[in-house]
């Protein structure tokens, strides 16, 4: 029920792209630059549909998909006020109560419901959680899926991608050869890159988080979004997500949002400091896997994400990661060090915020995942 058919366009050289597209990335050999939507979707409440499940409820809001989608229930997932007795507005929005335990199902959910009835075989390359929640939803359209990981990633995430049927490739070296290797094997004619990096569906898909903080505050939005950043899907998404609502005037100021990284792998950090040269960005070792990477294809897109909303970079010393993941259990919410990012960048952030200030934290993945 889309109003208009939906259209890409390359951020670099602007070439138009039919949804959905047939690669992840610009079809112009010499480009191969990120996609994104030609114009920012504008947001209608009365397209919302109450009684579908999780986030496809928002399902006449993002490009189309079918009738009957594919689902695990993904999305819809609750915002509590952290510390429920403080003067504070501090929220979380808990997206380790998704299917495979991180918000990557919402990106994996929609992109394997932009190729059904076609025969391929999904692909992607992944620290861990994509590479999860893309064997979980193929598994659940009977598909076959292979997954590039690191070598190096937590034993947890390889064990329940293997788990849900899926090839695992363990690929030596950093994340950036992981990607090589899956680019080589996207190659394949019978093969469906659902590139969480590069497919637009993924960050389209991160709107519904936007969406739902908006319903679930009583349809405002709130002052801050605090969320980890490795490849800047969940930040762009984020923000188009706000963007949507603001530009059909349900709210009027964008969220400022806040990009996470570790001090030991902060190529965001650096790029806004100007110190930043694409590849040979050099990152040392962090328990938070899900930001373990150097070279983000999108860092200028995702710098402007941050520019854009008034926002900030924040890196987090390694040492602060494990006591924050135990200071956040000890209020009943068990996430991986990737998750307690947000949560360990409040100390720094504390003196801009203003009183009355709504924070909301983006808890991305399950304790479950790795310790
Ligand atoms: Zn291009």
């Amino acid at each position: 029920m889309p109003v208009k058919p939906f259209k890409l366009r390359c951020r670099y050289c602007n070439q138009p792209v039919d949804w959905p597209p047939q690669q992840p990335r610009c079809p112009r050999p010499t480009c191969r630059g990120p996609l994104q939507p030609k114009r920012n979707i504008t947001f209608d409440a009365h397209l919302i549909e109450l009684a579908a499940t999780g986030m496809w409820r928002y399902r006449h809001l993002l490009p189309p998909t079918p009738d009957n989608p594919i689902t695990l229930g993904e999305g819809w997932t609750p915002l509590l006020r952290l510390e429920p007795d403080s003067d504070q507005l501090l929220y979380v929005k808990n997206e380790t109560l998704n299917p495979t335990g991180s918000f990557k199902d919402r990106g994996a959910a929609f992109l394997i419901n932009t190729i059904q009835g076609q025969e391929k075989i999904v692909i992607d390359d992944s620290s861990g959680n994509a590479g999860a929640a893309l064997a979980a939803y193929a598994a659940r359209a009977e598909r076959q899926a292979r997954i590039f990981v690191p070598a190096a990633a937590p034993e947890a995430k390889k064990a329940q991608i293997r788990r849900y049927g899926a090839e695992l490739d363990e690929v030596e070296g950093d994340r950036d050869a992981v990607a090589q290797a899956a680019d080589i094997f996207a190659q394949r004619a019978d093969v469906f890159y659902a590139s969480h990096v590069w497919h637009p569906g993924y960050a389209l898909a991160m709107q519904t988080i936007a969406w739902e903080i908006w319903e679930q505050l009583g349809r405002r939005a709130p002052e801050w979004v605090i969320l980890p950043a490795g490849n800047g899907s969940l930040l762009r998404g984020v923000r188009w997500g706000f963007r949507a609502l603001q530009k059909a005037k349900y709210i009027k100021e964008l969220p400022r949002l806040v990009a996470v990284q570790v001090a030991n792998c902060a190529p965001l950090a650096a790029f806004m400091a100007g110190t930043y040269r694409a590849g040979r960005f050099q990152a040392r070792p962090t328990r938070a896997d899900g930001v373990a990477i150097p070279n983000p294809p999108l860092i200028e897109a995702m710098a402007a994400a941050v520019r854009k909303t008034r926002g900030r970079v924040v890196t987090i010393v390694e040492e602060a990661i494990r006591q924050t993941q135990i200071d956040l259990a000890q209020k009943g919410f068990y996430v991986e060090p990737t998750a307690a990012l947000p949560y360990a960048a409040l100390p720094q952030l504390q003196p801009h915020f203003s009183l009355n200030d709504t924070v909301v934290l983006i808890l991305t993945g399950h304790g479950f995942k790795a310790q």
